[in-house]
């Protein structure tokens, strides 16, 4: 059986109009011989009803704290409601398909609500449905614990969805359909000559995904790296080819640099080396207290690193508890520049520095690895670095 793993993102799922491009895509893998297991995301973005930040926006913020199982049988009814419709707009086109929560296909998780792992799919009932000839229509961001209580798997989690039933079912590839033609050389909503990439490795795309492009989530990535399954991302509103992610990667070799993302909120702390009795162990300290941090620098006499703008306030509490004096830095931006050809080539952080400084933008901090370079900026700032960026290294 050739089984086509297809998902549809918010924005595919969320209108008739789309959701009838969404059908032509499912009949056309069907047309080719694929049984395809659809899974989708819920409808639309924040502000549509059936959206999940609108239906979070229901309850109260000393609710969602003490009762998260509640949140996450709230949290799914976003995608619960999206595989019915789905359905619905299959049948009208003769398609027989059936709609499944994710805890139905299959989808065992541990009981960290919120943020569940995936321990287990059993495919049994998905396969069932394919040899009757049906289309399973699986509920993303989901699964169920041991208990039977639904949980969901992080924002985003639909791709990880994605990814692990193409894993489990053995499938000939994962298609991730969303609202831009692929993976771009940058966020096309931030740089208009953003330009696709056709062929991409795992590795590479997992750089881009775990450092803010949003178009695929990270574990979906690191799942179909270990499964080896093709991960292809493709717009539901054209018949583009979109970007093919596998062991091959690319094919083009001249670029030095592959593309460009960057993460938002983030906090740059200093702290200085004094009288604190507790500066040597500020970072066991943080970690105890599961504040993550990046962009660490050590010196001497100083530490300086990054954390993220959610846990500021936990940070602040913390160091006034031990009683040590910090500086920092509010609304930056993390820049990644990626691209598996710079290693052992020199000049690409000078070049970086000099495109940021022609446009008069402060860098305040780098760091870099055998695939990427990072460059901290304030926020307000970020898109003009990122465009500089772009056109230095001739992505467009
Ligand atoms: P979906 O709802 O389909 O999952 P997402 O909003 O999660 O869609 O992801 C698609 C968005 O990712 C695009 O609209 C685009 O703005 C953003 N994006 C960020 N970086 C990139 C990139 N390098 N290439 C393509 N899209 C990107
Ligand atoms: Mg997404």
């Amino acid at each position: 059986m050739k089984i086509l793993v297809q998902k549809f993102g918010g924005t595919s799922v969320s209108t008739e109009e789309k959701r009838k491009l969404v059908v032509s895509k499912v009949l056309n893998a069907k047309a080719e011989g694929f049984f395809p297991v659809v899974v989708v995301s819920a409808m639309g973005r924040k502000g549509d009803p059936y959206a999940t930040d609108t239906l979070l926006s229901l309850i109260d913020d000393n609710f969602k704290v003490s009762n998260p199982l509640a949140i996450d049988l709230l949290m799914s009814c976003g995608e619960t409601i999206s595989t019915v419709i789905m359905c619905n707009a299959l049948n009208n086109n003769q398609i027989e398909a059936i709609p499944l929560t994710g805890g139905q296909a299959g989808i065992i998780t541990d009981c960290n609500y919120n943020n569940a792992a995936i321990l287990n799919v059993d495919t049994k009932k998905i396969l069932s449905i394919l040899q009757k000839g049906k289309i399973p229509v699986v509920a993303g961001f989901q699964g169920k614990d041991e208990n039977e209580y639904i949980t969901t798997i992080g924002r985003g989690g639909s791709d990880v969805t994605a990814a692990i039933l193409g894993a489990a079912l053995n499938a000939m590839e994962t298609q991730i359909y969303t609202d831009v033609d692929g993976i771009m050389t940058a966020d096309p909503r931030i740089v208009s000559e953003a330009t696709l990439i056709k062929k991409i490795s795992y590795d590479e795309i997992f750089q881009f995904a775990d450092q803010g492009a949003k178009v695929i989530h990270p574990r979906a990535v690191e799942i179909s790296r270990k499964y080896n399954i093709p991960l292809v991302i493709k717009n539901t509103m054209n018949d583009c080819d979109g970007t093919v992610i596998s062991n091959l990667g690319s094919e083009i070799l001249e670029n030095i640099i592959t593309g460009i993302t960057h993460m938002n909120n983030r906090v740059q702390i200093k702290i200085c080396k004094n009288s604190d009795s507790s500066y040597d162990d500020i970072f066991d300290i943080l970690a105890e207290n599961l504040i993550s941090l990046d962009l660490i620098n050590v010196f001497p006499k100083e530490n300086i690193f990054t954390i993220d703008e959610k846990d500021f306030t936990k940070f602040k509490n913390l160091l006034k508890k031990i009683n040590m004096s910090y500086s920092f830095v509010k609304n930056c931006s993390k820049i990644s520049i990626i691209g598996s050809k710079m290693r052992g080539i020199p000049g690409v952080m000078a070049r970086i520095l000099k495109a940021l400084t022609r446009e008069k933008i402060e860098v305040l901090q780098t760091a870099d690895s055998h695939m990427t370079i990072w460059c901290l900026v304030e926020t307000e700032f970020v898109e003009k670095a990122i465009n500089a960026l772009h056109r230095e290294f001739k992505l467009g």
